[in-house]
């Protein structure tokens, strides 16, 4: 690959537009300039303590101002950041760290607990707290004044929702074009302020960080979702556009009651996994700008997303691939699809990644002439637009109809007494295989209501034939259903 050289990100922008405000949190602003120099601090204690240009380190660290410095000082030393999610427990943390071969893992007092579980099975690894780094002498730091975007800048595991997470490279030249990709559609304006109540050490998070950089744009960090406390930061720091997972919006919707979202606010970025068609329903009636998007850790964040023009014509749909990128459907025959037949969505574009790190079968599997197979089902309209159905690992056959879980646990969810569901097949002799579900419920209900519910509001063969009333839906720690867990339920 040939080089492409471009100024560092933050010295860039540090040097365009120093006075503007580039992160609040906690009611503290920092502007780019403030940013700047934060980084280049912590760049140099990083230096101190013996991190080096072109290693792999882990970061463990809570949603705050800080970890954002942290991520970007290690930008400034060309270091490659192997960003944990801080939900997962020591053991699935400590694989992740061996399996990208960090020797440093930065954290905060916040995760000792899980520190001290690490550092049993990782012998050589330093682990060093944001508050000793903070304490600890500063070395002038070698700066790369230039960075090549075919260079990793950060590793990301994926949510591990199919089998074992893989660590997914995204390069320089990734986070760019997925930030251009987004601007061009969803537009840019000096007004612009983004809040992240998602998690940084996620792609939805991580993305907003680097948009804030690229475009020189306002971003507010909350510490963890609050629906109020979203509310109140959308009305006092103007906030325009927020990135959503669905329980997030359902939650905003439902404490908004009937008040309105002030004017200025423009674009709730809804993606992560399915979007009820119940929800967009009720989030149109409140004039809740909701846009949906279609995205994963291997595209660096949103590929597919749906102009702010077809919001409503095209409800449900999660819109077309973004400028710099390309969207296809493969059918069962491996032919490219026909319009409304479903098939494998692959993606292809600057923002995807080169690879899965130390999976070379993997990687050789999945990416072909560029072309990503996602292992997701959709198919596209006679207008081009994607419909997402759900995981190709999760589709049910039932007397050769393809059934998809997503569709049905949606259809479960718009009951007002079904607070959460998941759906799974079952063997059947007649059928080859029906679908049956699981529900968490507000109120006692009957396994018949919810199957008399669903008659009205599916075709009959997607109606579960049989329905399980749990404490909790099993989902992972980025709150996506684990079926294969809720299949273990029922062998039990
Ligand atoms: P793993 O690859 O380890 O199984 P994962 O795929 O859950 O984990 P992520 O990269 O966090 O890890 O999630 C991306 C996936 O989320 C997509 O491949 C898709 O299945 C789902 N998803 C994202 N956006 C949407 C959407 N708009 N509609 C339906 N599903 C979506
Ligand atoms: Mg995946």
């Amino acid at each position: 690959m040939n080089d492409q050289i471009m100024q560092n990100f933050l010295l860039k922008r540090a040097f365009l537009t120093p006075d503007r405000p580039a992160i609040c949190f906690a009611d503290q602003t920092y502007t780019f300039s403030d940013v700047f120099d934060k980084a280049v601090h912590i760049a140099g204690q990083l230096t101190g303590l013996g991190l080096k240009k072109g290693q792999f380190a882990g970061v463990l660290l809570a949603n705050h101002a800080d970890t954002a410095f942290i991520y970007l000082a290690f930008q400034l030393l060309g270091i490659k950041a192997v960003i944990l999610n801080n939900r997962l427990t020591a053991h699935e943390l400590a694989w992740q760290m061996e399996d990208s071969n960090s020797l440093f893992l930065i954290t905060e007092e916040l995760f000792t607990l899980k520190g001290k579980e690490m550092e049993k099975s990782l012998s050589n690894v330093t682990i060093i707290y944001k508050e000793n780094l903070f304490q600890s002498p500063f070395i002038e730091p070698i700066v790369e004044n230039e960075i090549n975007l075919n260079e990793v800048c950060t590793v990301m595991y994926t949510s591990g929702t199919t089998g074992y997470p893989k660590g997914v490279l995204q390069t320089y030249g990734n986070h760019m074009w997925s930030a251009i990709g987004s601007a061009l559609n969803l537009g840019l304006t000096e007004q612009d302020c983004w809040l992240c109540a998602v998690p940084l050490f996620h792609i939805s998070g991580y993305s907003i960080l680097m948009r804030s950089i690229i475009y020189g744009m306002k971003m507010v960090i909350l510490d963890s979702f609050h629906e109020k406390k979203t509310i109140e930061l959308i009305e006092d720091e103007k906030v325009t556009i927020m990135s959503v997972v669905s329980t997030m919006l359902t939650r905003i919707e439902e404490e908004l009651g009937d008040q309105r979202l002030p004017e200025h606010f423009r674009c709730m970025l809804l993606g992560g996994g399915p979007a009820p068609r119940a929800l967009l329903e009720k989030c149109m009636f409140k004039q809740i700008p909701v846009y949906q998007t279609y995205g994963m850790t291997e595209t660096s964040s949103q590929i597919v997303t749906l102009s702010p023009e077809y919001s409503i014509s095209k409800l449900g749909s999660a819109g077309k691939a973004l400028f710099p990128s390309q969207l296809k459907i493969i059918g069962s025959n491996g032919e490219v699809a026909k319009p409304n037949e479903a098939g494998e969505i692959i993606v292809k574009g600057p923002n995807i990644t080169i690879g899965y790190l130390n999976r070379e079968e993997e990687t050789a599997k999945r990416l072909v002439d560029g072309w990503l197979s996602t292992g997701d089902i959709g198919y596209l309209d006679s207008d081009g637009f994607l419909f997402v159905l759900d995981r190709r690992s999760d589709l049910i056959i039932s007397g050769g109809e393809n059934i998809y879980p997503a569709e049905i646990e949606g259809a479960l969810v718009s009951h007002p007494n079904i607070s959460d569901a998941g759906v799974i097949g079952m063997k059947d002799e007649k059928w080859g295989e029906v679908p049956i579900a699981f529900v968490t419920i507000k109120k006692d209900m009957m396994e018949e209501e919810i199957i008399q519910y669903c008659l009205q509001k599916l075709a009959k063969y997607k109606v579960p034939k049989k329905i399980y009333i749990i404490d909790e839906i099993p989902r992972n720690a980025a709150k996506k259903i684990l079926r294969r867990n809720l299949r273990l339920l029922l062998d039990r």
